[in-house]
C-alpha cells in the first residue's frame, strides 16, 4: 500500500512496526558472546537466587524474640559463620554467631545487627534496642525464585542480563539470530576516502555513521559501498542487498530532484509504502520492500541520516531482531536557553545540549542546525523535539528533550 501523503512521525513509526515481525532463526551462544543480541526463549530460574538466606552485613546474626524493649540485651557469642564456610549448628535463645557479609544464616537466627550497632562486653554481645526483625537478611530467592521466569524471551541481554544468567549458573543462551543489513551511499559527489577529493565532490560521512550506529546494534553489516546516481548502478546494488540481507538501508537520492532514483526504482522492483515525512531535518524517507528484504531510504544530509535512524530506524531493526518489548525512549520538559523558529507543519528535532544548572537541568542548542552539519551532532547530547503543531520557542519556554541513548 503506497501513501503519498506526508506520514506523520507517529504513523510512519505506527505503520514501519506494524508491518515488521522478528526474523526467523536462533542461535546457541555462550553468554558473553549473546552480549545485545535477543532471547529467542524465556529463562526460568533452575534455583533461587540468593540460595540459601544469608547477611547483609558484617555483624551478628540472632533472633529478634531474645531482645528485650528497653535497654541493652546481653548474648552469648557461639560461632562464626563465613560467606562460604557456614556455622552448622543451630543458634538457640539467647545466643549469637559472629557473621560476614554473605554467610549463610545460621538455623534459629531470623536478623542481623551491624557489628558497628553491638558491643562486645566480657565476651557477651550487647545489643541495643531498636532493631527489627529480619534485618540485614537476604531471603533465599528474594533476586529470583525458581521456577520463576528470571528473563523474558526478547529481552535484550546487556551488562545486568549476561550477570544475571551468570547467576544463575547458566553458561549458554538461545538467542534470535542476527539481523543482515546492507547499506549503501549514493551520489555522484560522494567520494569514498581512499582518494582525493575532485571539484565539487564530499567525502562519504554516512556509510561511517551508519556503520556506527548498526554495529552498536549488534547486526551483520554488508558494505556496498558508494554507488553513484546511474538507474542501472542502483538497480544492481538493490537487487544485490535484497539477495543477501535483511534489511537494506540507503541514503541519499530519495527526494524529488532529478538524480534521485532509490524511490522509484524500489516502487518498480518491489513496493514503497511511504516516502515522505512531516520530519525536519528528513523530509525525504523512503520505506518499502524489495523481495524478502525491507528498505529503509534514508536522505542524503548526514544529520537527516541520524535524526531519521534514530527516530524511526532503530525501533524498527530492534523488532526485525526480536526484541521485545521495544525499549521506553525517555522524554521530560526543560526550559530552553535558546530561541528556536519553528513553523507549524513538521516534527522538529533540532540538537540540544542539556547541562545541569544546579539543580535544575536546561538546555541550549547545539551550534549551526543545517541539515549537513555533522558537527552538531557531535557536540549535542539531546534531541529537543518541536511537535508539528509548534511555534516559535522564546528563551525560557518550556521544551521537550530526548536524550540520545547511546546509539549516536
Ligand atoms: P540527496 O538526498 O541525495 O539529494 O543528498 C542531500 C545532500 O546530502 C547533498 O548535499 C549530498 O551531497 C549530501 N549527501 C548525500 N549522501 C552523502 C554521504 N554519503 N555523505 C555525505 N553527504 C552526503
Ligand atoms: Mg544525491
Amino acid at each position: 500500500m503506497l501513501t503519498n501523503k506526508a506520514l506523520n512521525v507517529a504513523q510512519a513509526r505506527q505503520m514501519l512496526l506494524d508491518a515488521l515481525s522478528p526474523v526467523s532463526g536462533w542461535e546457541t551462544l555462550p553468554i558473553r558472546g549473546a552480549l545485545t543480541r535477543m532471547l529467542y526463549r524465556d529463562i526460568v530460574a533452575p534455583f533461587d537466587v540468593p540460595a540459601h538466606t544469608n547477611a547483609a552485613m558484617d555483624g551478628y546474626a540472632f533472633r529478634i524474640a531474645d531482645l528485650a524493649a528497653d535497654g541493652d540485651t546481653r548474648l552469648a557469642v557461639v560461632g562464626t559463620a563465613l560467606a562460604g564456610n557456614a556455622f552448622t549448628g543451630i543458634v538457640g535463645e539467647r545466643q549469637a554467631v559472629r557473621i560476614m557479609t554473605g554467610a549463610v544464616l545460621p538455623h534459629g537466627a531470623d536478623s542481623v545487627v551491624a557489628q558497628e550497632n553491638a558491643r562486645i562486653d566480657d565476651d557477651a554481645l550487647l545489643i541495643p534496642p531498636g532493631q527489627t526483625a529480619g534485618q540485614h537478611v537476604r531471603q533465599a530467592g528474594e533476586d529470583l525464585a525458581r521456577g520463576k521466569p528470571a528473563l523474558a524471551a526478547g529481552k535484550r541481554l546487556g551488562p545486568a542480563e549476561i550477570g544475571l544468567l551468570a547467576s544463575l549458573g547458566i553458561g549458554e543462551v538461545t538467542v534470535h539470530r542476527r539481523l543482515r543489513v546492507a547499506f549503501f551511499s549514493t551520489g555522484d559527489e560522494i567520494a569514498s576516502l581512499n582518494r582525493p577529493l575532485a571539484p565539487g565532490e564530499v567525502y562519504d560521512s554516512n556509510r561511517y555513521t551508519l556503520f556506527g550506529v548498526l554495529t552498536q546494534l549488534g547486526v551483520d553489516l554488508i558494505d556496498l559501498g558508494v554507488v553513484g546516481d546511474d538507474p542501472a548502478a542502483l538497480e544492481e546494488a538493490l537487487r544485490e542487498a535484497a539477495g543477501q540481507a535483511d534489511v537494506i538501508l540507503t541514503s541519499g537520492g530519495v527526494s524529488v530532484g532529478d538524480a534521485d532514483y532509490v524511490r522509484e526504482l524500489t516502487s518498480r522492483l518491489g513496493d514503497v509504502m511511504f516516502w515522505k515525512l512531516n520530519i525536519k531535518p528528513g523530509r525525504p524517507m523512503a520505506f518499502g520492500r524489495i523481495g524478502d528484504a525491507w528498505l529503509f531510504g534514508l536522505p542524503g544530509n548526514p544529520v537527516a541520516v541520524m535524526v531519521t535512524f534514530h527516530q524511526l530506524v532503530i525501533d524498527a531493526l530492534l523488532k526485525l531482531m526480536g526484541c521485545s518489548p521495544l525499549p521506553e525512549r525517555p522524554s521530560f520538559k526543560v526550559p530552553c536557553l535558546s530561541a528556536i523558529e519553528k513553523s507549524p507543519g513538521r516534527r522538529e528535532f533540532p540538537r540540544g545540549v542539556l547541562f545541569a544548572d544546579g539543580d535544575q537541568w536546561k538546555v541550549r542548542l547545539a551550534g549551526n542546525q543545517g541539515s549537513g552539519v555533522l558537527s552538531s551532532m557531535s557536540s549535542a547530547n539531546c534531541f529537543i523535539v518541536l511537535p508539528e503543531t509548534g511555534k516559535d520557542i522564546a528563551v525560557g519556554e518550556l521544551v521537550d528533550v530526548q536524550p540520545f541513548n547511546g546509539l549516536i
